[in-house]
């Protein structure tokens, strides 16, 4: 059952090299603000970006924070109690 010849990708070995595709619509993006310090973070989104309990890290103060992104509007989660975790 293995004499399928699946070994093509010795011949193009550059399939990590992906063109990194900008696709030029007219959809906006933005550089999500750290909700701590209000600076721009590393992260972006665009106007159809959809995040769920993103780890926001901010390069600026070094501090993480679990956002929501909908309809590009910023919501970040606030965990009750970390600590009150069951194993
Ligand atoms: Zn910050």
């Amino acid at each position: 059952m293995t004499g399928t010849p699946l070994g093509t990708l010795s011949l193009d070995g550059r399939r990590k090299a992906a063109p990194f595709l900008r696709n030029c619509f007219a959809i906006s993006e933005k550089h999500i603000l750290s909700p701590v310090c209000g600076s721009k973070t590393r992260s972006r989104i665009r106007e159809d970006t959809i995040l769920i309990n993103y780890p926001l890290y901010c390069p600026k103060c070094r501090q993480e924070r679990l956002i929501e992104v909908r309809n590009l509007q910023t919501i970040v989660i606030t965990e009750p109690d970390a600590k009150t975790q069951s194993r």
